[in-house]
């Protein structure tokens, strides 16, 4: 089975397209590096959740620390800009090329995000993003438009199903 560095943003947005990528003939190794989210203890309770899940569902789970002056470095100028805007376009980049380095380091063949399930982003932009990150390192991004075919629903479901938190909020401090 081929495997696939899956970035993962929390454990409902993960949901769906862990059981689209297995139903792809593809392993997924999930991969939580999220230093845009705000604050500690929001990381810490959206990493919790994905940790039972991986434990439920027995799926391979990489966590890096948190480390939130990633996301401060990149996020300054930008604090006013509106979601899906150049804040986010960084912020996607940040997290993807991090993800492609580690998919590099693991020798994966594959990586590719969680992200584009969100209604609320714009797939293109995590597109072009990881395409970014694929050029600065020896990987491919597979481009799952996760969204589509009732993804987003599909995920709420399964997240309702195992009774799991839910955010109200992107992540960082700006979109609270
Ligand atoms: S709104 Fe979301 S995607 Fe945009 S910068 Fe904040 S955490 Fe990142």
């Amino acid at each position: 089975m081929k495997q696939v560095l899956l970035h993962a943003c929390c454990a409902v947005c993960s949901a769906y397209p862990i059981n689209y990528l297995k139903e792809e003939g593809y392993e997924p190794i999930v991969y939580f590096y999220n230093p845009n989210i705000y604050p500690h203890e929001e990381h810490q309770r959206r990493l919790n959740e994905l940790i039972e899940y991986s434990k439920k569902e027995n799926f391979k789970l990489i966590i890096e620390d948190y480390s939130p002056k990633d996301f401060t470095n990149i996020s300054i100028g930008l604090e006013t800009e509106p979601e899906k805007g150049k804040r986010c376009e960084k912020c996607y980049f940040l997290r993807l090329h991090k993800t492609a380095e580690k998919a590099q380091e693991l020798n994966l063949e594959y990586f590719t995000t969680t992200l584009s399930i969100s209604p609320h982003k714009i797939s293109k932009k995590i597109f072009q993003a990881a395409k970014e990150a694929e050029n600065l390192c020896n990987v491919k991004f597979l481009p799952y438009d996760f969204k589509k075919r009732d993804g987003f629903k599909i995920t709420q479901q399964i997240a309702k199903k195992n009774n799991m938190y839910r955010q109200t909020y992107c992540g960082c401090i700006f979109s609270i």
